[in-house]
């Protein structure tokens, strides 16, 4: 019988502090959402909802709200589209669902759940998996549903700018605690179920200005998200260097092959590896032990976790 206390934790994005132009409202309006959304899982997690269930509920809610690059308020396209991916894992089953490129589909991450249970594959990609989505009962949404404004005015000034597609929305006009023009927006959640089953979720709007067709590592299991008996991992940050680095899975590897413990694999991952290769952002990570660990190598992570029975915790700066 498991004895570890069961837990969750999620993410919103890594990126550079702002602190000096975001207003206490904004900070408070920012951690009362991830307690929010942290509390939610809480309940189901008390309910005896397995890890697959809680870190798939958070998502959704995460993709719901607005201030995170996922589902509704992801970030444009150079085309000025959303195409968004999303992937879900389960720990002790190794079964696993992704999607990449979803146009219509409200809330992506519940694509990736139904493309594990009902497909028959891992990952389905483009008009194909929205389709696919729609015959499984999932909501479909315009195309525009999932832009807003302050994003649409992002895209233009990044393209004004010529920038790269390393930026996210902008917060010019309403600072966000970390700088929306530095700042990865992906959304993910790690469980460890009353019953020691573990289970990661990532979603993503991508990044700001990405070339249409863009893939990066959230769908892309052991890049951005990774489950197993050992630790379940959702990463956030420069795509291209977390699929290089295989991140995800390098932190189960780690802690498998070489003996180390949670915390130094995900140190070495988040401060060496990644760094190597030009990799700025973080991750979310729960032991099989129940050990929790929040690494990243911005100057803050929109962040929180909570233990059965003991009070939410959310930060975003150091
Ligand atoms: N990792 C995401 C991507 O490359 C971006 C992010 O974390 O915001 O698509």
């Amino acid at each position: 019988m498991n004895t570890k206390p069961a837990m969750l934790a999620i993410h919103g994005g890594a990126g550079t502090i702002l602190r000096q132009t975001t207003s206490l409202e904004t900070e408070q309006a920012y951690l009362q959402a991830l307690r929010d959304i942290l509390r939610a899982g809480e309940v189901l997690l008390a309910q005896g909802a397995t890890a697959l269930d809680v870190v798939q509920a958070c998502v959704c809610l995460l993709e719901e709200n607005e201030r995170f690059n996922a589902g509704r308020g992801a970030v444009y396209t150079a085309a000025a589209t959303h195409e968004l991916d999303a992937s879900i894992m389960e720990g002790h089953t190794r079964r696993a669902g992704a999607v990449a490129g979803l146009r219509t589909t409200r809330n992506p991450v519940r694509a990736a759940r139904a493309v594990m249970e009902f497909s028959g594959h891992v990952m389905l990609i483009g008009p194909a998996a929205d389709a696919f989505a729609m015959a499984q009962g999932l909501e479909q949404v315009a195309p525009d549903w999932f832009g807003t404004p302050q994003r649409l005015a992002q895209l233009r000034r990044v393209q004004g700018e010529g920038g790269a597609a390393i930026l996210d929305h902008d917060g010019a006009q309403c600072p966000a605690p970390l700088d929306e023009r530095q700042k990865f927006g992906t959304v993910g959640a790690v469980a460890l179920d009353a019953h020691g089953r573990l289970a990661a979720a990532t979603s993503t709007g991508g990044m700001t200005n990405k070339k249409p067709g863009r893939v990066g590592d959230s769908p892309i299991l052991g890049a951005g998200c990774y489950a197993d008996d050992t630790v379940a991992i959702s990463c956030t940050g420069t795509g291209e260097a977390f699929m290089r680095s295989v991140a995800a899975h390098e932190v189960s590897a780690q802690m498998r092959y070489l003996g180390r413990s949670l915390e130094a694999a995900c140190e070495d991952v988040v401060g060496e590896r990644l760094p190597a290769v030009g990799g700025q952002g973080g991750l979310i990570a729960v032991s099989h032990k129940g050990e929790l660990c929040l690494p990243f190598n911005t100057e803050g992570m929109y962040r929180g976790w909570v233990r059965l029975g003991e009070a939410a915790q959310a930060r975003i700066f150091r």
